[in-house]
């Protein structure tokens, strides 16, 4: 097992110090990954995506996509492995690696576990829902059948504001649609309903007046 290595992968991608061609390889295929998470966005799914790598290639992606399949599952990594497991024609994928732009969650690590992946690699780390490392980090459970590696931190500042652009434009959708939908109720509410029981009164009052002192009508003109 391996700790999330986010102050050794922070201190690599410094601009002082040259490209670690680890490190250059774990961006490549990040940089992949990010460009699922845009494929999530782009459906209005929360913006994670995941690369499956065998013998230095991308064998299968995989992006967010439970509101659209309406599948709670359906988060990236699972796409992935379900797709590299039909690509090499078995569940389990020892010799793989994986790469997700966020910190894989209690449900994706078991199955990550379960698949045998060898490696895995994350990008932003999830305080909330993180299971390798955040909440709780199953990655370091020695008495599993099974032991992952695991690095966090590669292209962070990427991921997580992508993240943050995202949850943002949505707060601020959201505050907008409000603001409209009262400002509807309010413009309605002057339209329709009538100030109040006696300007109703009042208006219908008036009218009659008139017509009653309609001098055209009156006997004496
Ligand atoms: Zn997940």
């Amino acid at each position: 097992m391996t700790e999330p290595t986010l102050p050794l992968e922070a201190s690599l991608e410094s601009p002082d110090l040259p490209m670690d061609p680890a490190l250059a390889r774990d961006r490549r295929y990040m940089q992949a990954a990010l460009d699922e998470a845009r494929l999530a966005e782009a459906a209005g799914e929360v913006p994670v995506g995941a690369v499956v790598v065998w013998n230095d290639t991308i064998i299968a992606r995989g992006h967010n996509l439970p509101i659209r399949s309406v599948d709670p599952s359906a988060h990236a990594e699972m796409q992935a492995l379900r797709a590299a497991a039909r690509v090499i024609g078995n569940y389990r994928m020892p010799e793989c690696e994986l790469y997700v732009t966020l910190e894989p969650c209690v449900m994706c690590s078991g199955a990550i576990l379960h698949a045998r992946i060898r490696h895995v690699v994350f990008g932003a780390t999830d305080p909330k829902t993180g299971a390798a490392g955040s909440v709780l980090n199953l990655f370091g459970e020695a008495q599993l059948n099974h032991q992952t590696t695991i690095a966090g931190g590669v292209m962070a500042d990427e991921c997580s504001r992508m993240l943050k652009d995202f949850f943002g434009g949505r707060r601020r959708a959201q505050k907008a649609a409000q603001k409209a939908e009262q400002e509807a109720a309010q413009d309605a509410g002057a339209s329709d309903a009538p100030a109040c029981a006696h300007c109703a009164h009042c208006d219908t009052g008036a009218t009659t007046a008139s017509t009653d002192t309609d001098p055209s009508q009156s006997p004496d003109a």
